[in-house]
């Protein structure tokens, strides 16, 4: 096994391409040498974490923990778009044992975003040399989605005889809850109240008072430990208090969430692909009703394409956003959102779908498919809940329609429009239909207040996800007919595919916008009888019809790319 390379040269955003591919393909030496379908297969079935093999990529035999640290501090530098792409690689093994992984770049992100230069050399450095485990422990009993409600408190300690009221330390007391890597973290980071506001701690395990529970016995990732942990009086030293200024920990948390959360969206990409590239080679070799599954369009275009169209849009988001994050435009906590939220709904239900593939083959505990779907479930509730998301991906968008005056996703169909006459493939103008309808929706969600009702307000999150996504597919599948993806970028389809794939889902995009924002706002009692006429023309709704022509064979193109049933094209 070789481990991970180190990174290039100075200057440099992330790794270069040999060294993300080198890194990729030792994580796969490594789980085909060490993680067979039947061993992980086993250990969740006793509901075990494989500690030593958690260390063992986390340390001296494959060191994953060095593509997050910054050279600096002895790590490979590595990106966002490494990151996504190692996180699509580790979710595709097992998502328990990547989650591991994660936890620990979730419990050193406040370092790394917050502490002061002697802190983040003391335990970056300890991370990339000793392969130190981490957790990230923010969620509580009663504080999950709304951290704000958080309970555990950090007392000061004065330096004893001293007048100047001099910090000695922190008394920490409280409790968390569903914390990764809980029982077999080296380190953990707390957030806790301090008087000056939420602020993060480093703990470390044996602290006297500090106590971890057993592990949950959980729905899936039964190979990650999550534990709860109590904290009773735990002692800190001024030092462990990240940043050196009480109050900053919910900033601290916030600059990091564009990158986080599409952490969280490779995983459920990895994860969906997992399923999919299991019910794909099954589904040649089962037979029924005289010939194999593969050759029925009743399956593949319902238990198949779809799904990859969805994980394929959700995988274009991400590449732009990594990309984005890479070039310096800041945390991108909204388009994080974004991608998380499309690609672990896609993930899930891919699957499901998956399972549904393999029949009755897929419900038992024998075939990978009933485990990968346990496991992919987590991807929508850790990271902040789809719900969530939909909420943060709504009320930002919302705020940019008021500032344009409901221009913006107008004028984003225009450059979708512009896009369309230089790429006539890729369905561009598809897309523009259903941003379009999107800034008709908002409209008259604005004249009838109907974000009022949160049902209306979560549901425009959907409804912008989906057509978000449809547009960076379009932009995706037009940049690689030019020659000019992202030298990283995932290569799995020709330009000739991921047009077809690109076109399927703006179909699907168009579709739900503009049927489901008459819904809604009909359904909010923002459209009266007289209006529902006008509005429905404003939507589009005729074209986005016509525009499903060519849907099934669009279908049918991309399940013959699937199943090696297409003819290669001259150039791909
Ligand atoms: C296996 C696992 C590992 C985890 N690892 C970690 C970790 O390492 N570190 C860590 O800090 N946390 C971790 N978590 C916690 C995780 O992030 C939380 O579970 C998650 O944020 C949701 O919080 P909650 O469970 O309290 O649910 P709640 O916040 O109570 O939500 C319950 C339901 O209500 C919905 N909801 C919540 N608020 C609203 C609202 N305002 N409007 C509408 N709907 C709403 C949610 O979407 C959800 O469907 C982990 C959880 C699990 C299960």
């Amino acid at each position: 096994m070789t481990p991970v390379q180190l990174a290039g040269g100075p200057g440099q955003v992330g790794l270069d391409k040999t060294t993300l591919e080198l890194s990729l393909k030792s994580i796969q030496e490594f789980a085909k040498d060490r993680l067979p379908d039947q061993k992980l297969i086993a250990l969740d079935a006793r509901d075990e974490c494989p500690i030593e093999i958690v260390r063992g990529m986390c340390g001296a035999e494959l060191g994953i923990q060095l593509l997050f640290i910054p050279e600096a501090f002895g790590g490979m530098g590595g990106g966002a778009f490494d990151m996504y792409r190692v996180c699509e690689e580790m979710a595709r093994i097992d998502l328990g044992i990547a989650t591991s992984v994660l936890a620990t770049f979730l419990g050193s992100d406040p370092i790394n975003v917050g502490a002061t230069p002697e802190q983040k050399k003391h335990w970056l450095t300890r991370i990339a040399d000793e392969g130190l485990l981490f957790a990230y422990g923010a969620t509580e009993p009663a504080a999950g989605s709304d951290l704000a409600a958080l309970r555990t408190k950090a007392e000061r300690v004065m330096e004893a005889g001293r007048e100047d009221g001099r910090i000695a330390g922190y008394r920490i007391s409280g409790s968390k809850q569903w914390i990764s890597n809980g029982g077999i973290a080296d380190a953990y980071s707390i957030l806790a109240n301090a008087p000056g506001g939420p602020s993060w701690f480093i703990v470390e395990k044996g602290a006297p008072g500090f106590t971890q529970g057993k592990p949950e016995d959980k729905h899936g990732i039964r190979l990650s430990n999550t534990a709860a942990l109590s904290l009773d009086e735990v002692y800190v030293d001024a030092d462990r208090l990240i940043g050196g200024e009480e109050g900053l920990g919910l900033n601290q948390a916030q600059a990091v969430f564009g990158y986080t959360r599409l952490t969280v969206a490779a995983f459920g990409l990895g994860g969906g692909w997992a399923a999919l590239d299991r019910a794909i080679p099954y589904s040649t070799d089962r037979i029924q009703a005289g010939s194999p599954l593969s050759e029925k369009q009743g399956y593949t275009h319902k238990l198949i394409v779809p799904h990859v169209a969805r994980l394929e849009a959700g995988r274009a988001f991400i590449e732009e956003i990594a990309e984005r994050i890479d070039a310096g435009e800041g945390s991108l906590n909204t388009e994080g959102a974004i991608a998380k939220y499309l690609a672990t709904e896609a993930g899930n239900l891919a699957a499901d779908a998956s399972l549904q593939a393999l029949g009755g083959y897929g419900y038992t505990h024998e075939f990978m498919i009933e485990k990968i779907k346990r496991d992919v479930r987590i991807t929508t509730i850790y990271e902040g809940t789809s719900e969530i998301m939909e909420m943060t991906i709504s009320r930002d968008r919302w705020q940019l329609h008021m500032k344009t005056r409901g221009q913006h996703y107008h004028e984003q169909a225009r450059t979708l429009e512009a896009l369309h006459a230089r790429h006539p493939g890729v369905g561009a103008n598809i897309v523009a239909l259903a941003l379009h309808a999107l800034a008709e929706v908002m409209e008259k969600a604005r004249l009838g207040r109907l974000t009022r009702y949160q049902h209306v307000l979560l549901r425009l999150g959907e409804l912008i996800a989906y057509a978000e996504c449809a547009a960076s597919l379009c932009r995706r599948a037009a940049r690689l007919s030019e020659g000019k993806a992202h030298e990283k970028a995932h290569r799995r389809f020709d330009a000739k595919a991921l047009a077809a794939l690109s076109r399927v889902f703006a179909r699907e995009a168009a579709s739900k916008v503009a049927e489901e924002g008459l819904r809604l706002a009909v359904g909010a009692g923002g459209v009266s009888d007289t209006d529902i006429a006008a509005f429905e023309a404003s939507l589009g709704l005729p074209a986005v019809h016509g525009a499903q022509a060519g849907l099934i064979s669009d279908m049918d193109y991309i399940a013959d790319v699937l199943y090696g049933r297409a003819a290669k094209p001259a150039s791909a």
